[in-house]
């Protein structure tokens, strides 16, 4: 079965109509997909919510979405009250009576009557309790005083969902009893319309699912400025759409097929996680402008930068764990760089602006190293000071030593000496508030320094992006292994494992597969179970055995990337269940190149990070080459004696030619003469992250 595409969760109301302007207590829709919600609607009353939650299932089933739909109401009763009302155990039956006997209208209904006529024919003290009508009902207790209760008080659910109603309470504060006499029959109505299975009475093997839902169980305070309700369905929705698929198929697996169950009860920590995560890419995350059959390289890029977002959950780290990640968030300075003025050189401090001539100081017998607290020296006088020591108050200008001439306790140098020279101020590094590391950037050397210089202890950073790595071809043996006549060995795994681990990002080895739809499905699964990312190389084109293109054809979200430029077959980019697929060529240049040029960028991108063109230079051609227009080239080339070099031979097989390069040079569109002497771009490996 496949995943659920849209979420849709329902907080219901048992009262009557609340008129025309959005409010508490009446019912509320959420809808979210891929973690995007929209905006709530509200529903004034039950007539409305049936018939605008018909016409939404309807447009979903017609648009070929899956739909979970999720009511705040409980879907059974304590064991033993199902049997006792219809004379069977089935909950569904259960839903078929309440269905014939509910009379239900926007300003008035039958449930306290009813409720009072079910406890009449079990003692007339219980089970139903509270009666919000100002006349009193023959067989329904007001209160506590006389009810007895001839069933449990609480089904499974909620004995273990802390702060969980029972449902017998018809109204008051927090009462689900009401709800639930009042949202069966809607329910009921709508199952059978629709064929929707009912969870977890049913198997879910339908295009339509109710579930059961309590948003309170990991949604406590709304922000300010909303309604509570209308909050709670918006992220119960937005945070369920996020949960993985595999970890969802795990929530609905539940046995309790008389009073049913609570969805995310002891699955509460998956669903905080689920709602950290950020939105799933849109399926049209790839789909280049239709008509157009070469795209230019510009043009491709500036397709991902636009439509890619970061895939991977965020979370607050110890700064020293944070090296080697991504930055979700601008880090501010907790402290100024240098904290205090110090002195840059050892020598002798003192109070500054002296002019031309010889100055004697009296030498104070105190003395300023690196790591002791400022001390105070005396008017008139000066101090031994070394590197990196705070400036003594008093000192604001620091002598080198090389100046000075020290004898009977003073020092003596030549002016003129600027105030403040050879000190560092406060803060002239970074002041404390200061961005410190901007967002998306990759937490390198350089900034692990500048982290732990100002005093930064944790930051929030994006969880690494996993990158599956997968060889697709019949002809593929395993290095190391015997290759028999007409297979070569998996170049390109290897190559593009290690490309992903320097580039950052964790690389997952999902080995080879045959040209055989069904083996690649299942390595697909497997791949979008444990990544983010999958980078796969050969079968990309539309031959008959280009299997990962025809199978990602299938999602509905594959392009065929046609892009020019040369090395590079058609890329296949899709969707496979929710993850980004770069389906590369099997040629070894052309996958490295387009790995480097596509891959490399929209990867960075998914990790969090912002987007970043390689940086080249122009340098002199060592080489002769007509380049024809049309298309942009990329040559396998270095740099000797200033120049380029290229690799004699552009076949796109040559492996060698990979090993024996320093980097790329990289040719326009447009047609070009080149002669030795002409400025080419060249983009050392190191630029693209190598
Ligand atoms: P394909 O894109 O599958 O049509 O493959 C194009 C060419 O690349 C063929 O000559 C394949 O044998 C070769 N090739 C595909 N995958 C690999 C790989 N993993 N290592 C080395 N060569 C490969
Ligand atoms: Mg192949």
């Amino acid at each position: 079965m496949t995943p659920f595409d849209t979420f849709l969760m329902v907080d219901w109301s048992g009262g009557n109509d609340r008129g025309p302007t959005p409010c508490a207590d009446a019912i509320w829709a959420g809808v979210a997909r891929g973690g995007r919600s929209e905006e709530p609607v509200y529903l004034r009353n039950r007539q409305v919510a049936e018939d605008w939650i018909a016409s939404f299932l309807r447009e979903e089933r017609d648009a070929g979405r899956r739909v979970f739909a999720g009511f705040d109401f409980p879907f059974g009763y304590p064991k033993g009250f199902c049997r006792a009302l219809t004379g069977e155990d089935d909950p569904l039956g259960l839903w078929g009576w309440f269905e014939a006997h509910v009379e239900d209208a926007p300003d008035r209904n039958n449930r306290f009557d009813l409720a009072a006529r079910i406890n009449l024919a079990h003692g007339g003290k219980g089970p139903f309790w509270a009666n919000a009508l100002r006349r009193d009902i023959d067989g329904l207790p007001r209160n506590m005083t006389g009810y007895v209760n001839p069933f449990p008080k609480k089904r499974l659910a909620e004995e273990k969902a802390t702060g969980a109603f029972t449902c017998w309470q018809l109204a008051g504060a927090g009462a689900v009893g009401s709800q639930i006499l009042m949202g069966l029959p809607v329910l009921e109505r709508l199952r059978h319309r629709f064929g929707a299975a009912v969870w977890p009475f049913e198997p879910l093997k339908t295009d339509i699912a109710f579930v059961e839902i309590w948003p309170s169980l990991t949604l406590d305070k709304a922000p300010d400025n909303m309604i509570r309700d209308a909050w709670q369905v918006s992220e119960t929705a937005r945070m369920v759409s996020l949960v993985p698929p595999d970890t969802l198929a795990k929530m609905l697996a539940v046995d309790a097929s008389e009073e049913g169950w609570i969805f995310g009860l002891g699955f509460e920590d998956d669903l905080k996680t689920a709602a950290a995560l950020p939105p799933l890419l849109t399926n049209s995350c790839f789909a280049l402008p239709p008509g157009v059959q070469w795209t230019p390289v510009a043009e491709a890029l500036e397709h991902l930068r636009r439509n890619l977002a970061p895939v991977t959950a965020i979370r607050n780290v110890p700064v020293a764990q944070a090296t080697g990640l991504v930055t979700a968030a601008a880090v501010q300075a907790a402290r100024s760089n240098p904290p205090l003025p110090n002195t840059a050189v050892d020598g002798y401090g003192f109070a500054g602006g002296r002019p031309d001539g010889v100055h004697r100081l009296p030498l104070s017998a105190s003395r300023a190293a690196a790591g002791d607290a400022p001390g105070r020296l005396g008017a008139g006088e000066a101090m031994r000071v070394l590197t990196g020591a705070a400036l003594p108050e008093g000192v604001d200008t620091v002598v080198l030593q090389e100046d000075v001439v020290v004898a009977d306790g003073h020092i003596s140098f030549r002016g003129p000496v600027k105030t403040g020279a050879n000190t560092r101020r406060a803060g002239e590094d970074v002041t404390s508030g200061d961005t410190a590391v901007a967002a998306g950037v990759r937490i390198g050397a350089p900034e692990a320094a500048l982290l732990a210089a100002t005093g930064v202890r944790t930051v929030q950073v994006h969880d690494p992006l996993r990158v599956a790595v997968v060889s697709t071809g019949e002809e593929l043996v395993e290095q190391g292994d015997v290759a028999r006549d007409g297979q070569i060995f998996d170049a390109n795994r290897p190559m593009l494992l290690e490309m992903v681990a320097r580039l950052g990002h964790v690389p997952l080895d999902m080995g080879r597969v045959p040209d055989d739809r069904a083996a690649l499905k299942q390595r697909f699964d497997e791949a979008a179970l444990r990544a983010d990312v999958i980078l796969t190389s050969g079968g990309a084109s539309a031959g008959d055995e280009d299997h990962v293109s025809a199978l990602l054809d299938e999602t509905g979200t594959m392009t065929l990337w046609r892009i020019a430029v040369k090395p590079g077959r058609p890329l296949a980019l899709g969707l496979w269940q929710q993850k980004p697929v770069f389906g590369l060529p099997g040629n070894p240049v052309a996958a490295l190149v387009c790995a480097l040029v596509f891959a490399r960028p929209a990867m960075a991108v998914l990790a969090g990070e912002t987007w970043s063109d390689p940086q080249g230079f122009d340098v002199p051609a060592a080489f002769s080459k007509n380049k024809k227009p049309g298309r942009s080239e990329y040559l396998r080339a270095r740099i000797r004696n200033g120049a380029a070099e290229v690799f004699p031979s552009e076949g796109s097989g040559r492996i060698s030619g990979l090993a024996w390069a320093d980097g790329l040079v990289e040719l326009p569109m447009e047609a070009m003469d080149i002669t030795p002497g002409t400025p080419v771009r060249y983009i050392p490996f190191g630029s693209f992250g190598l």
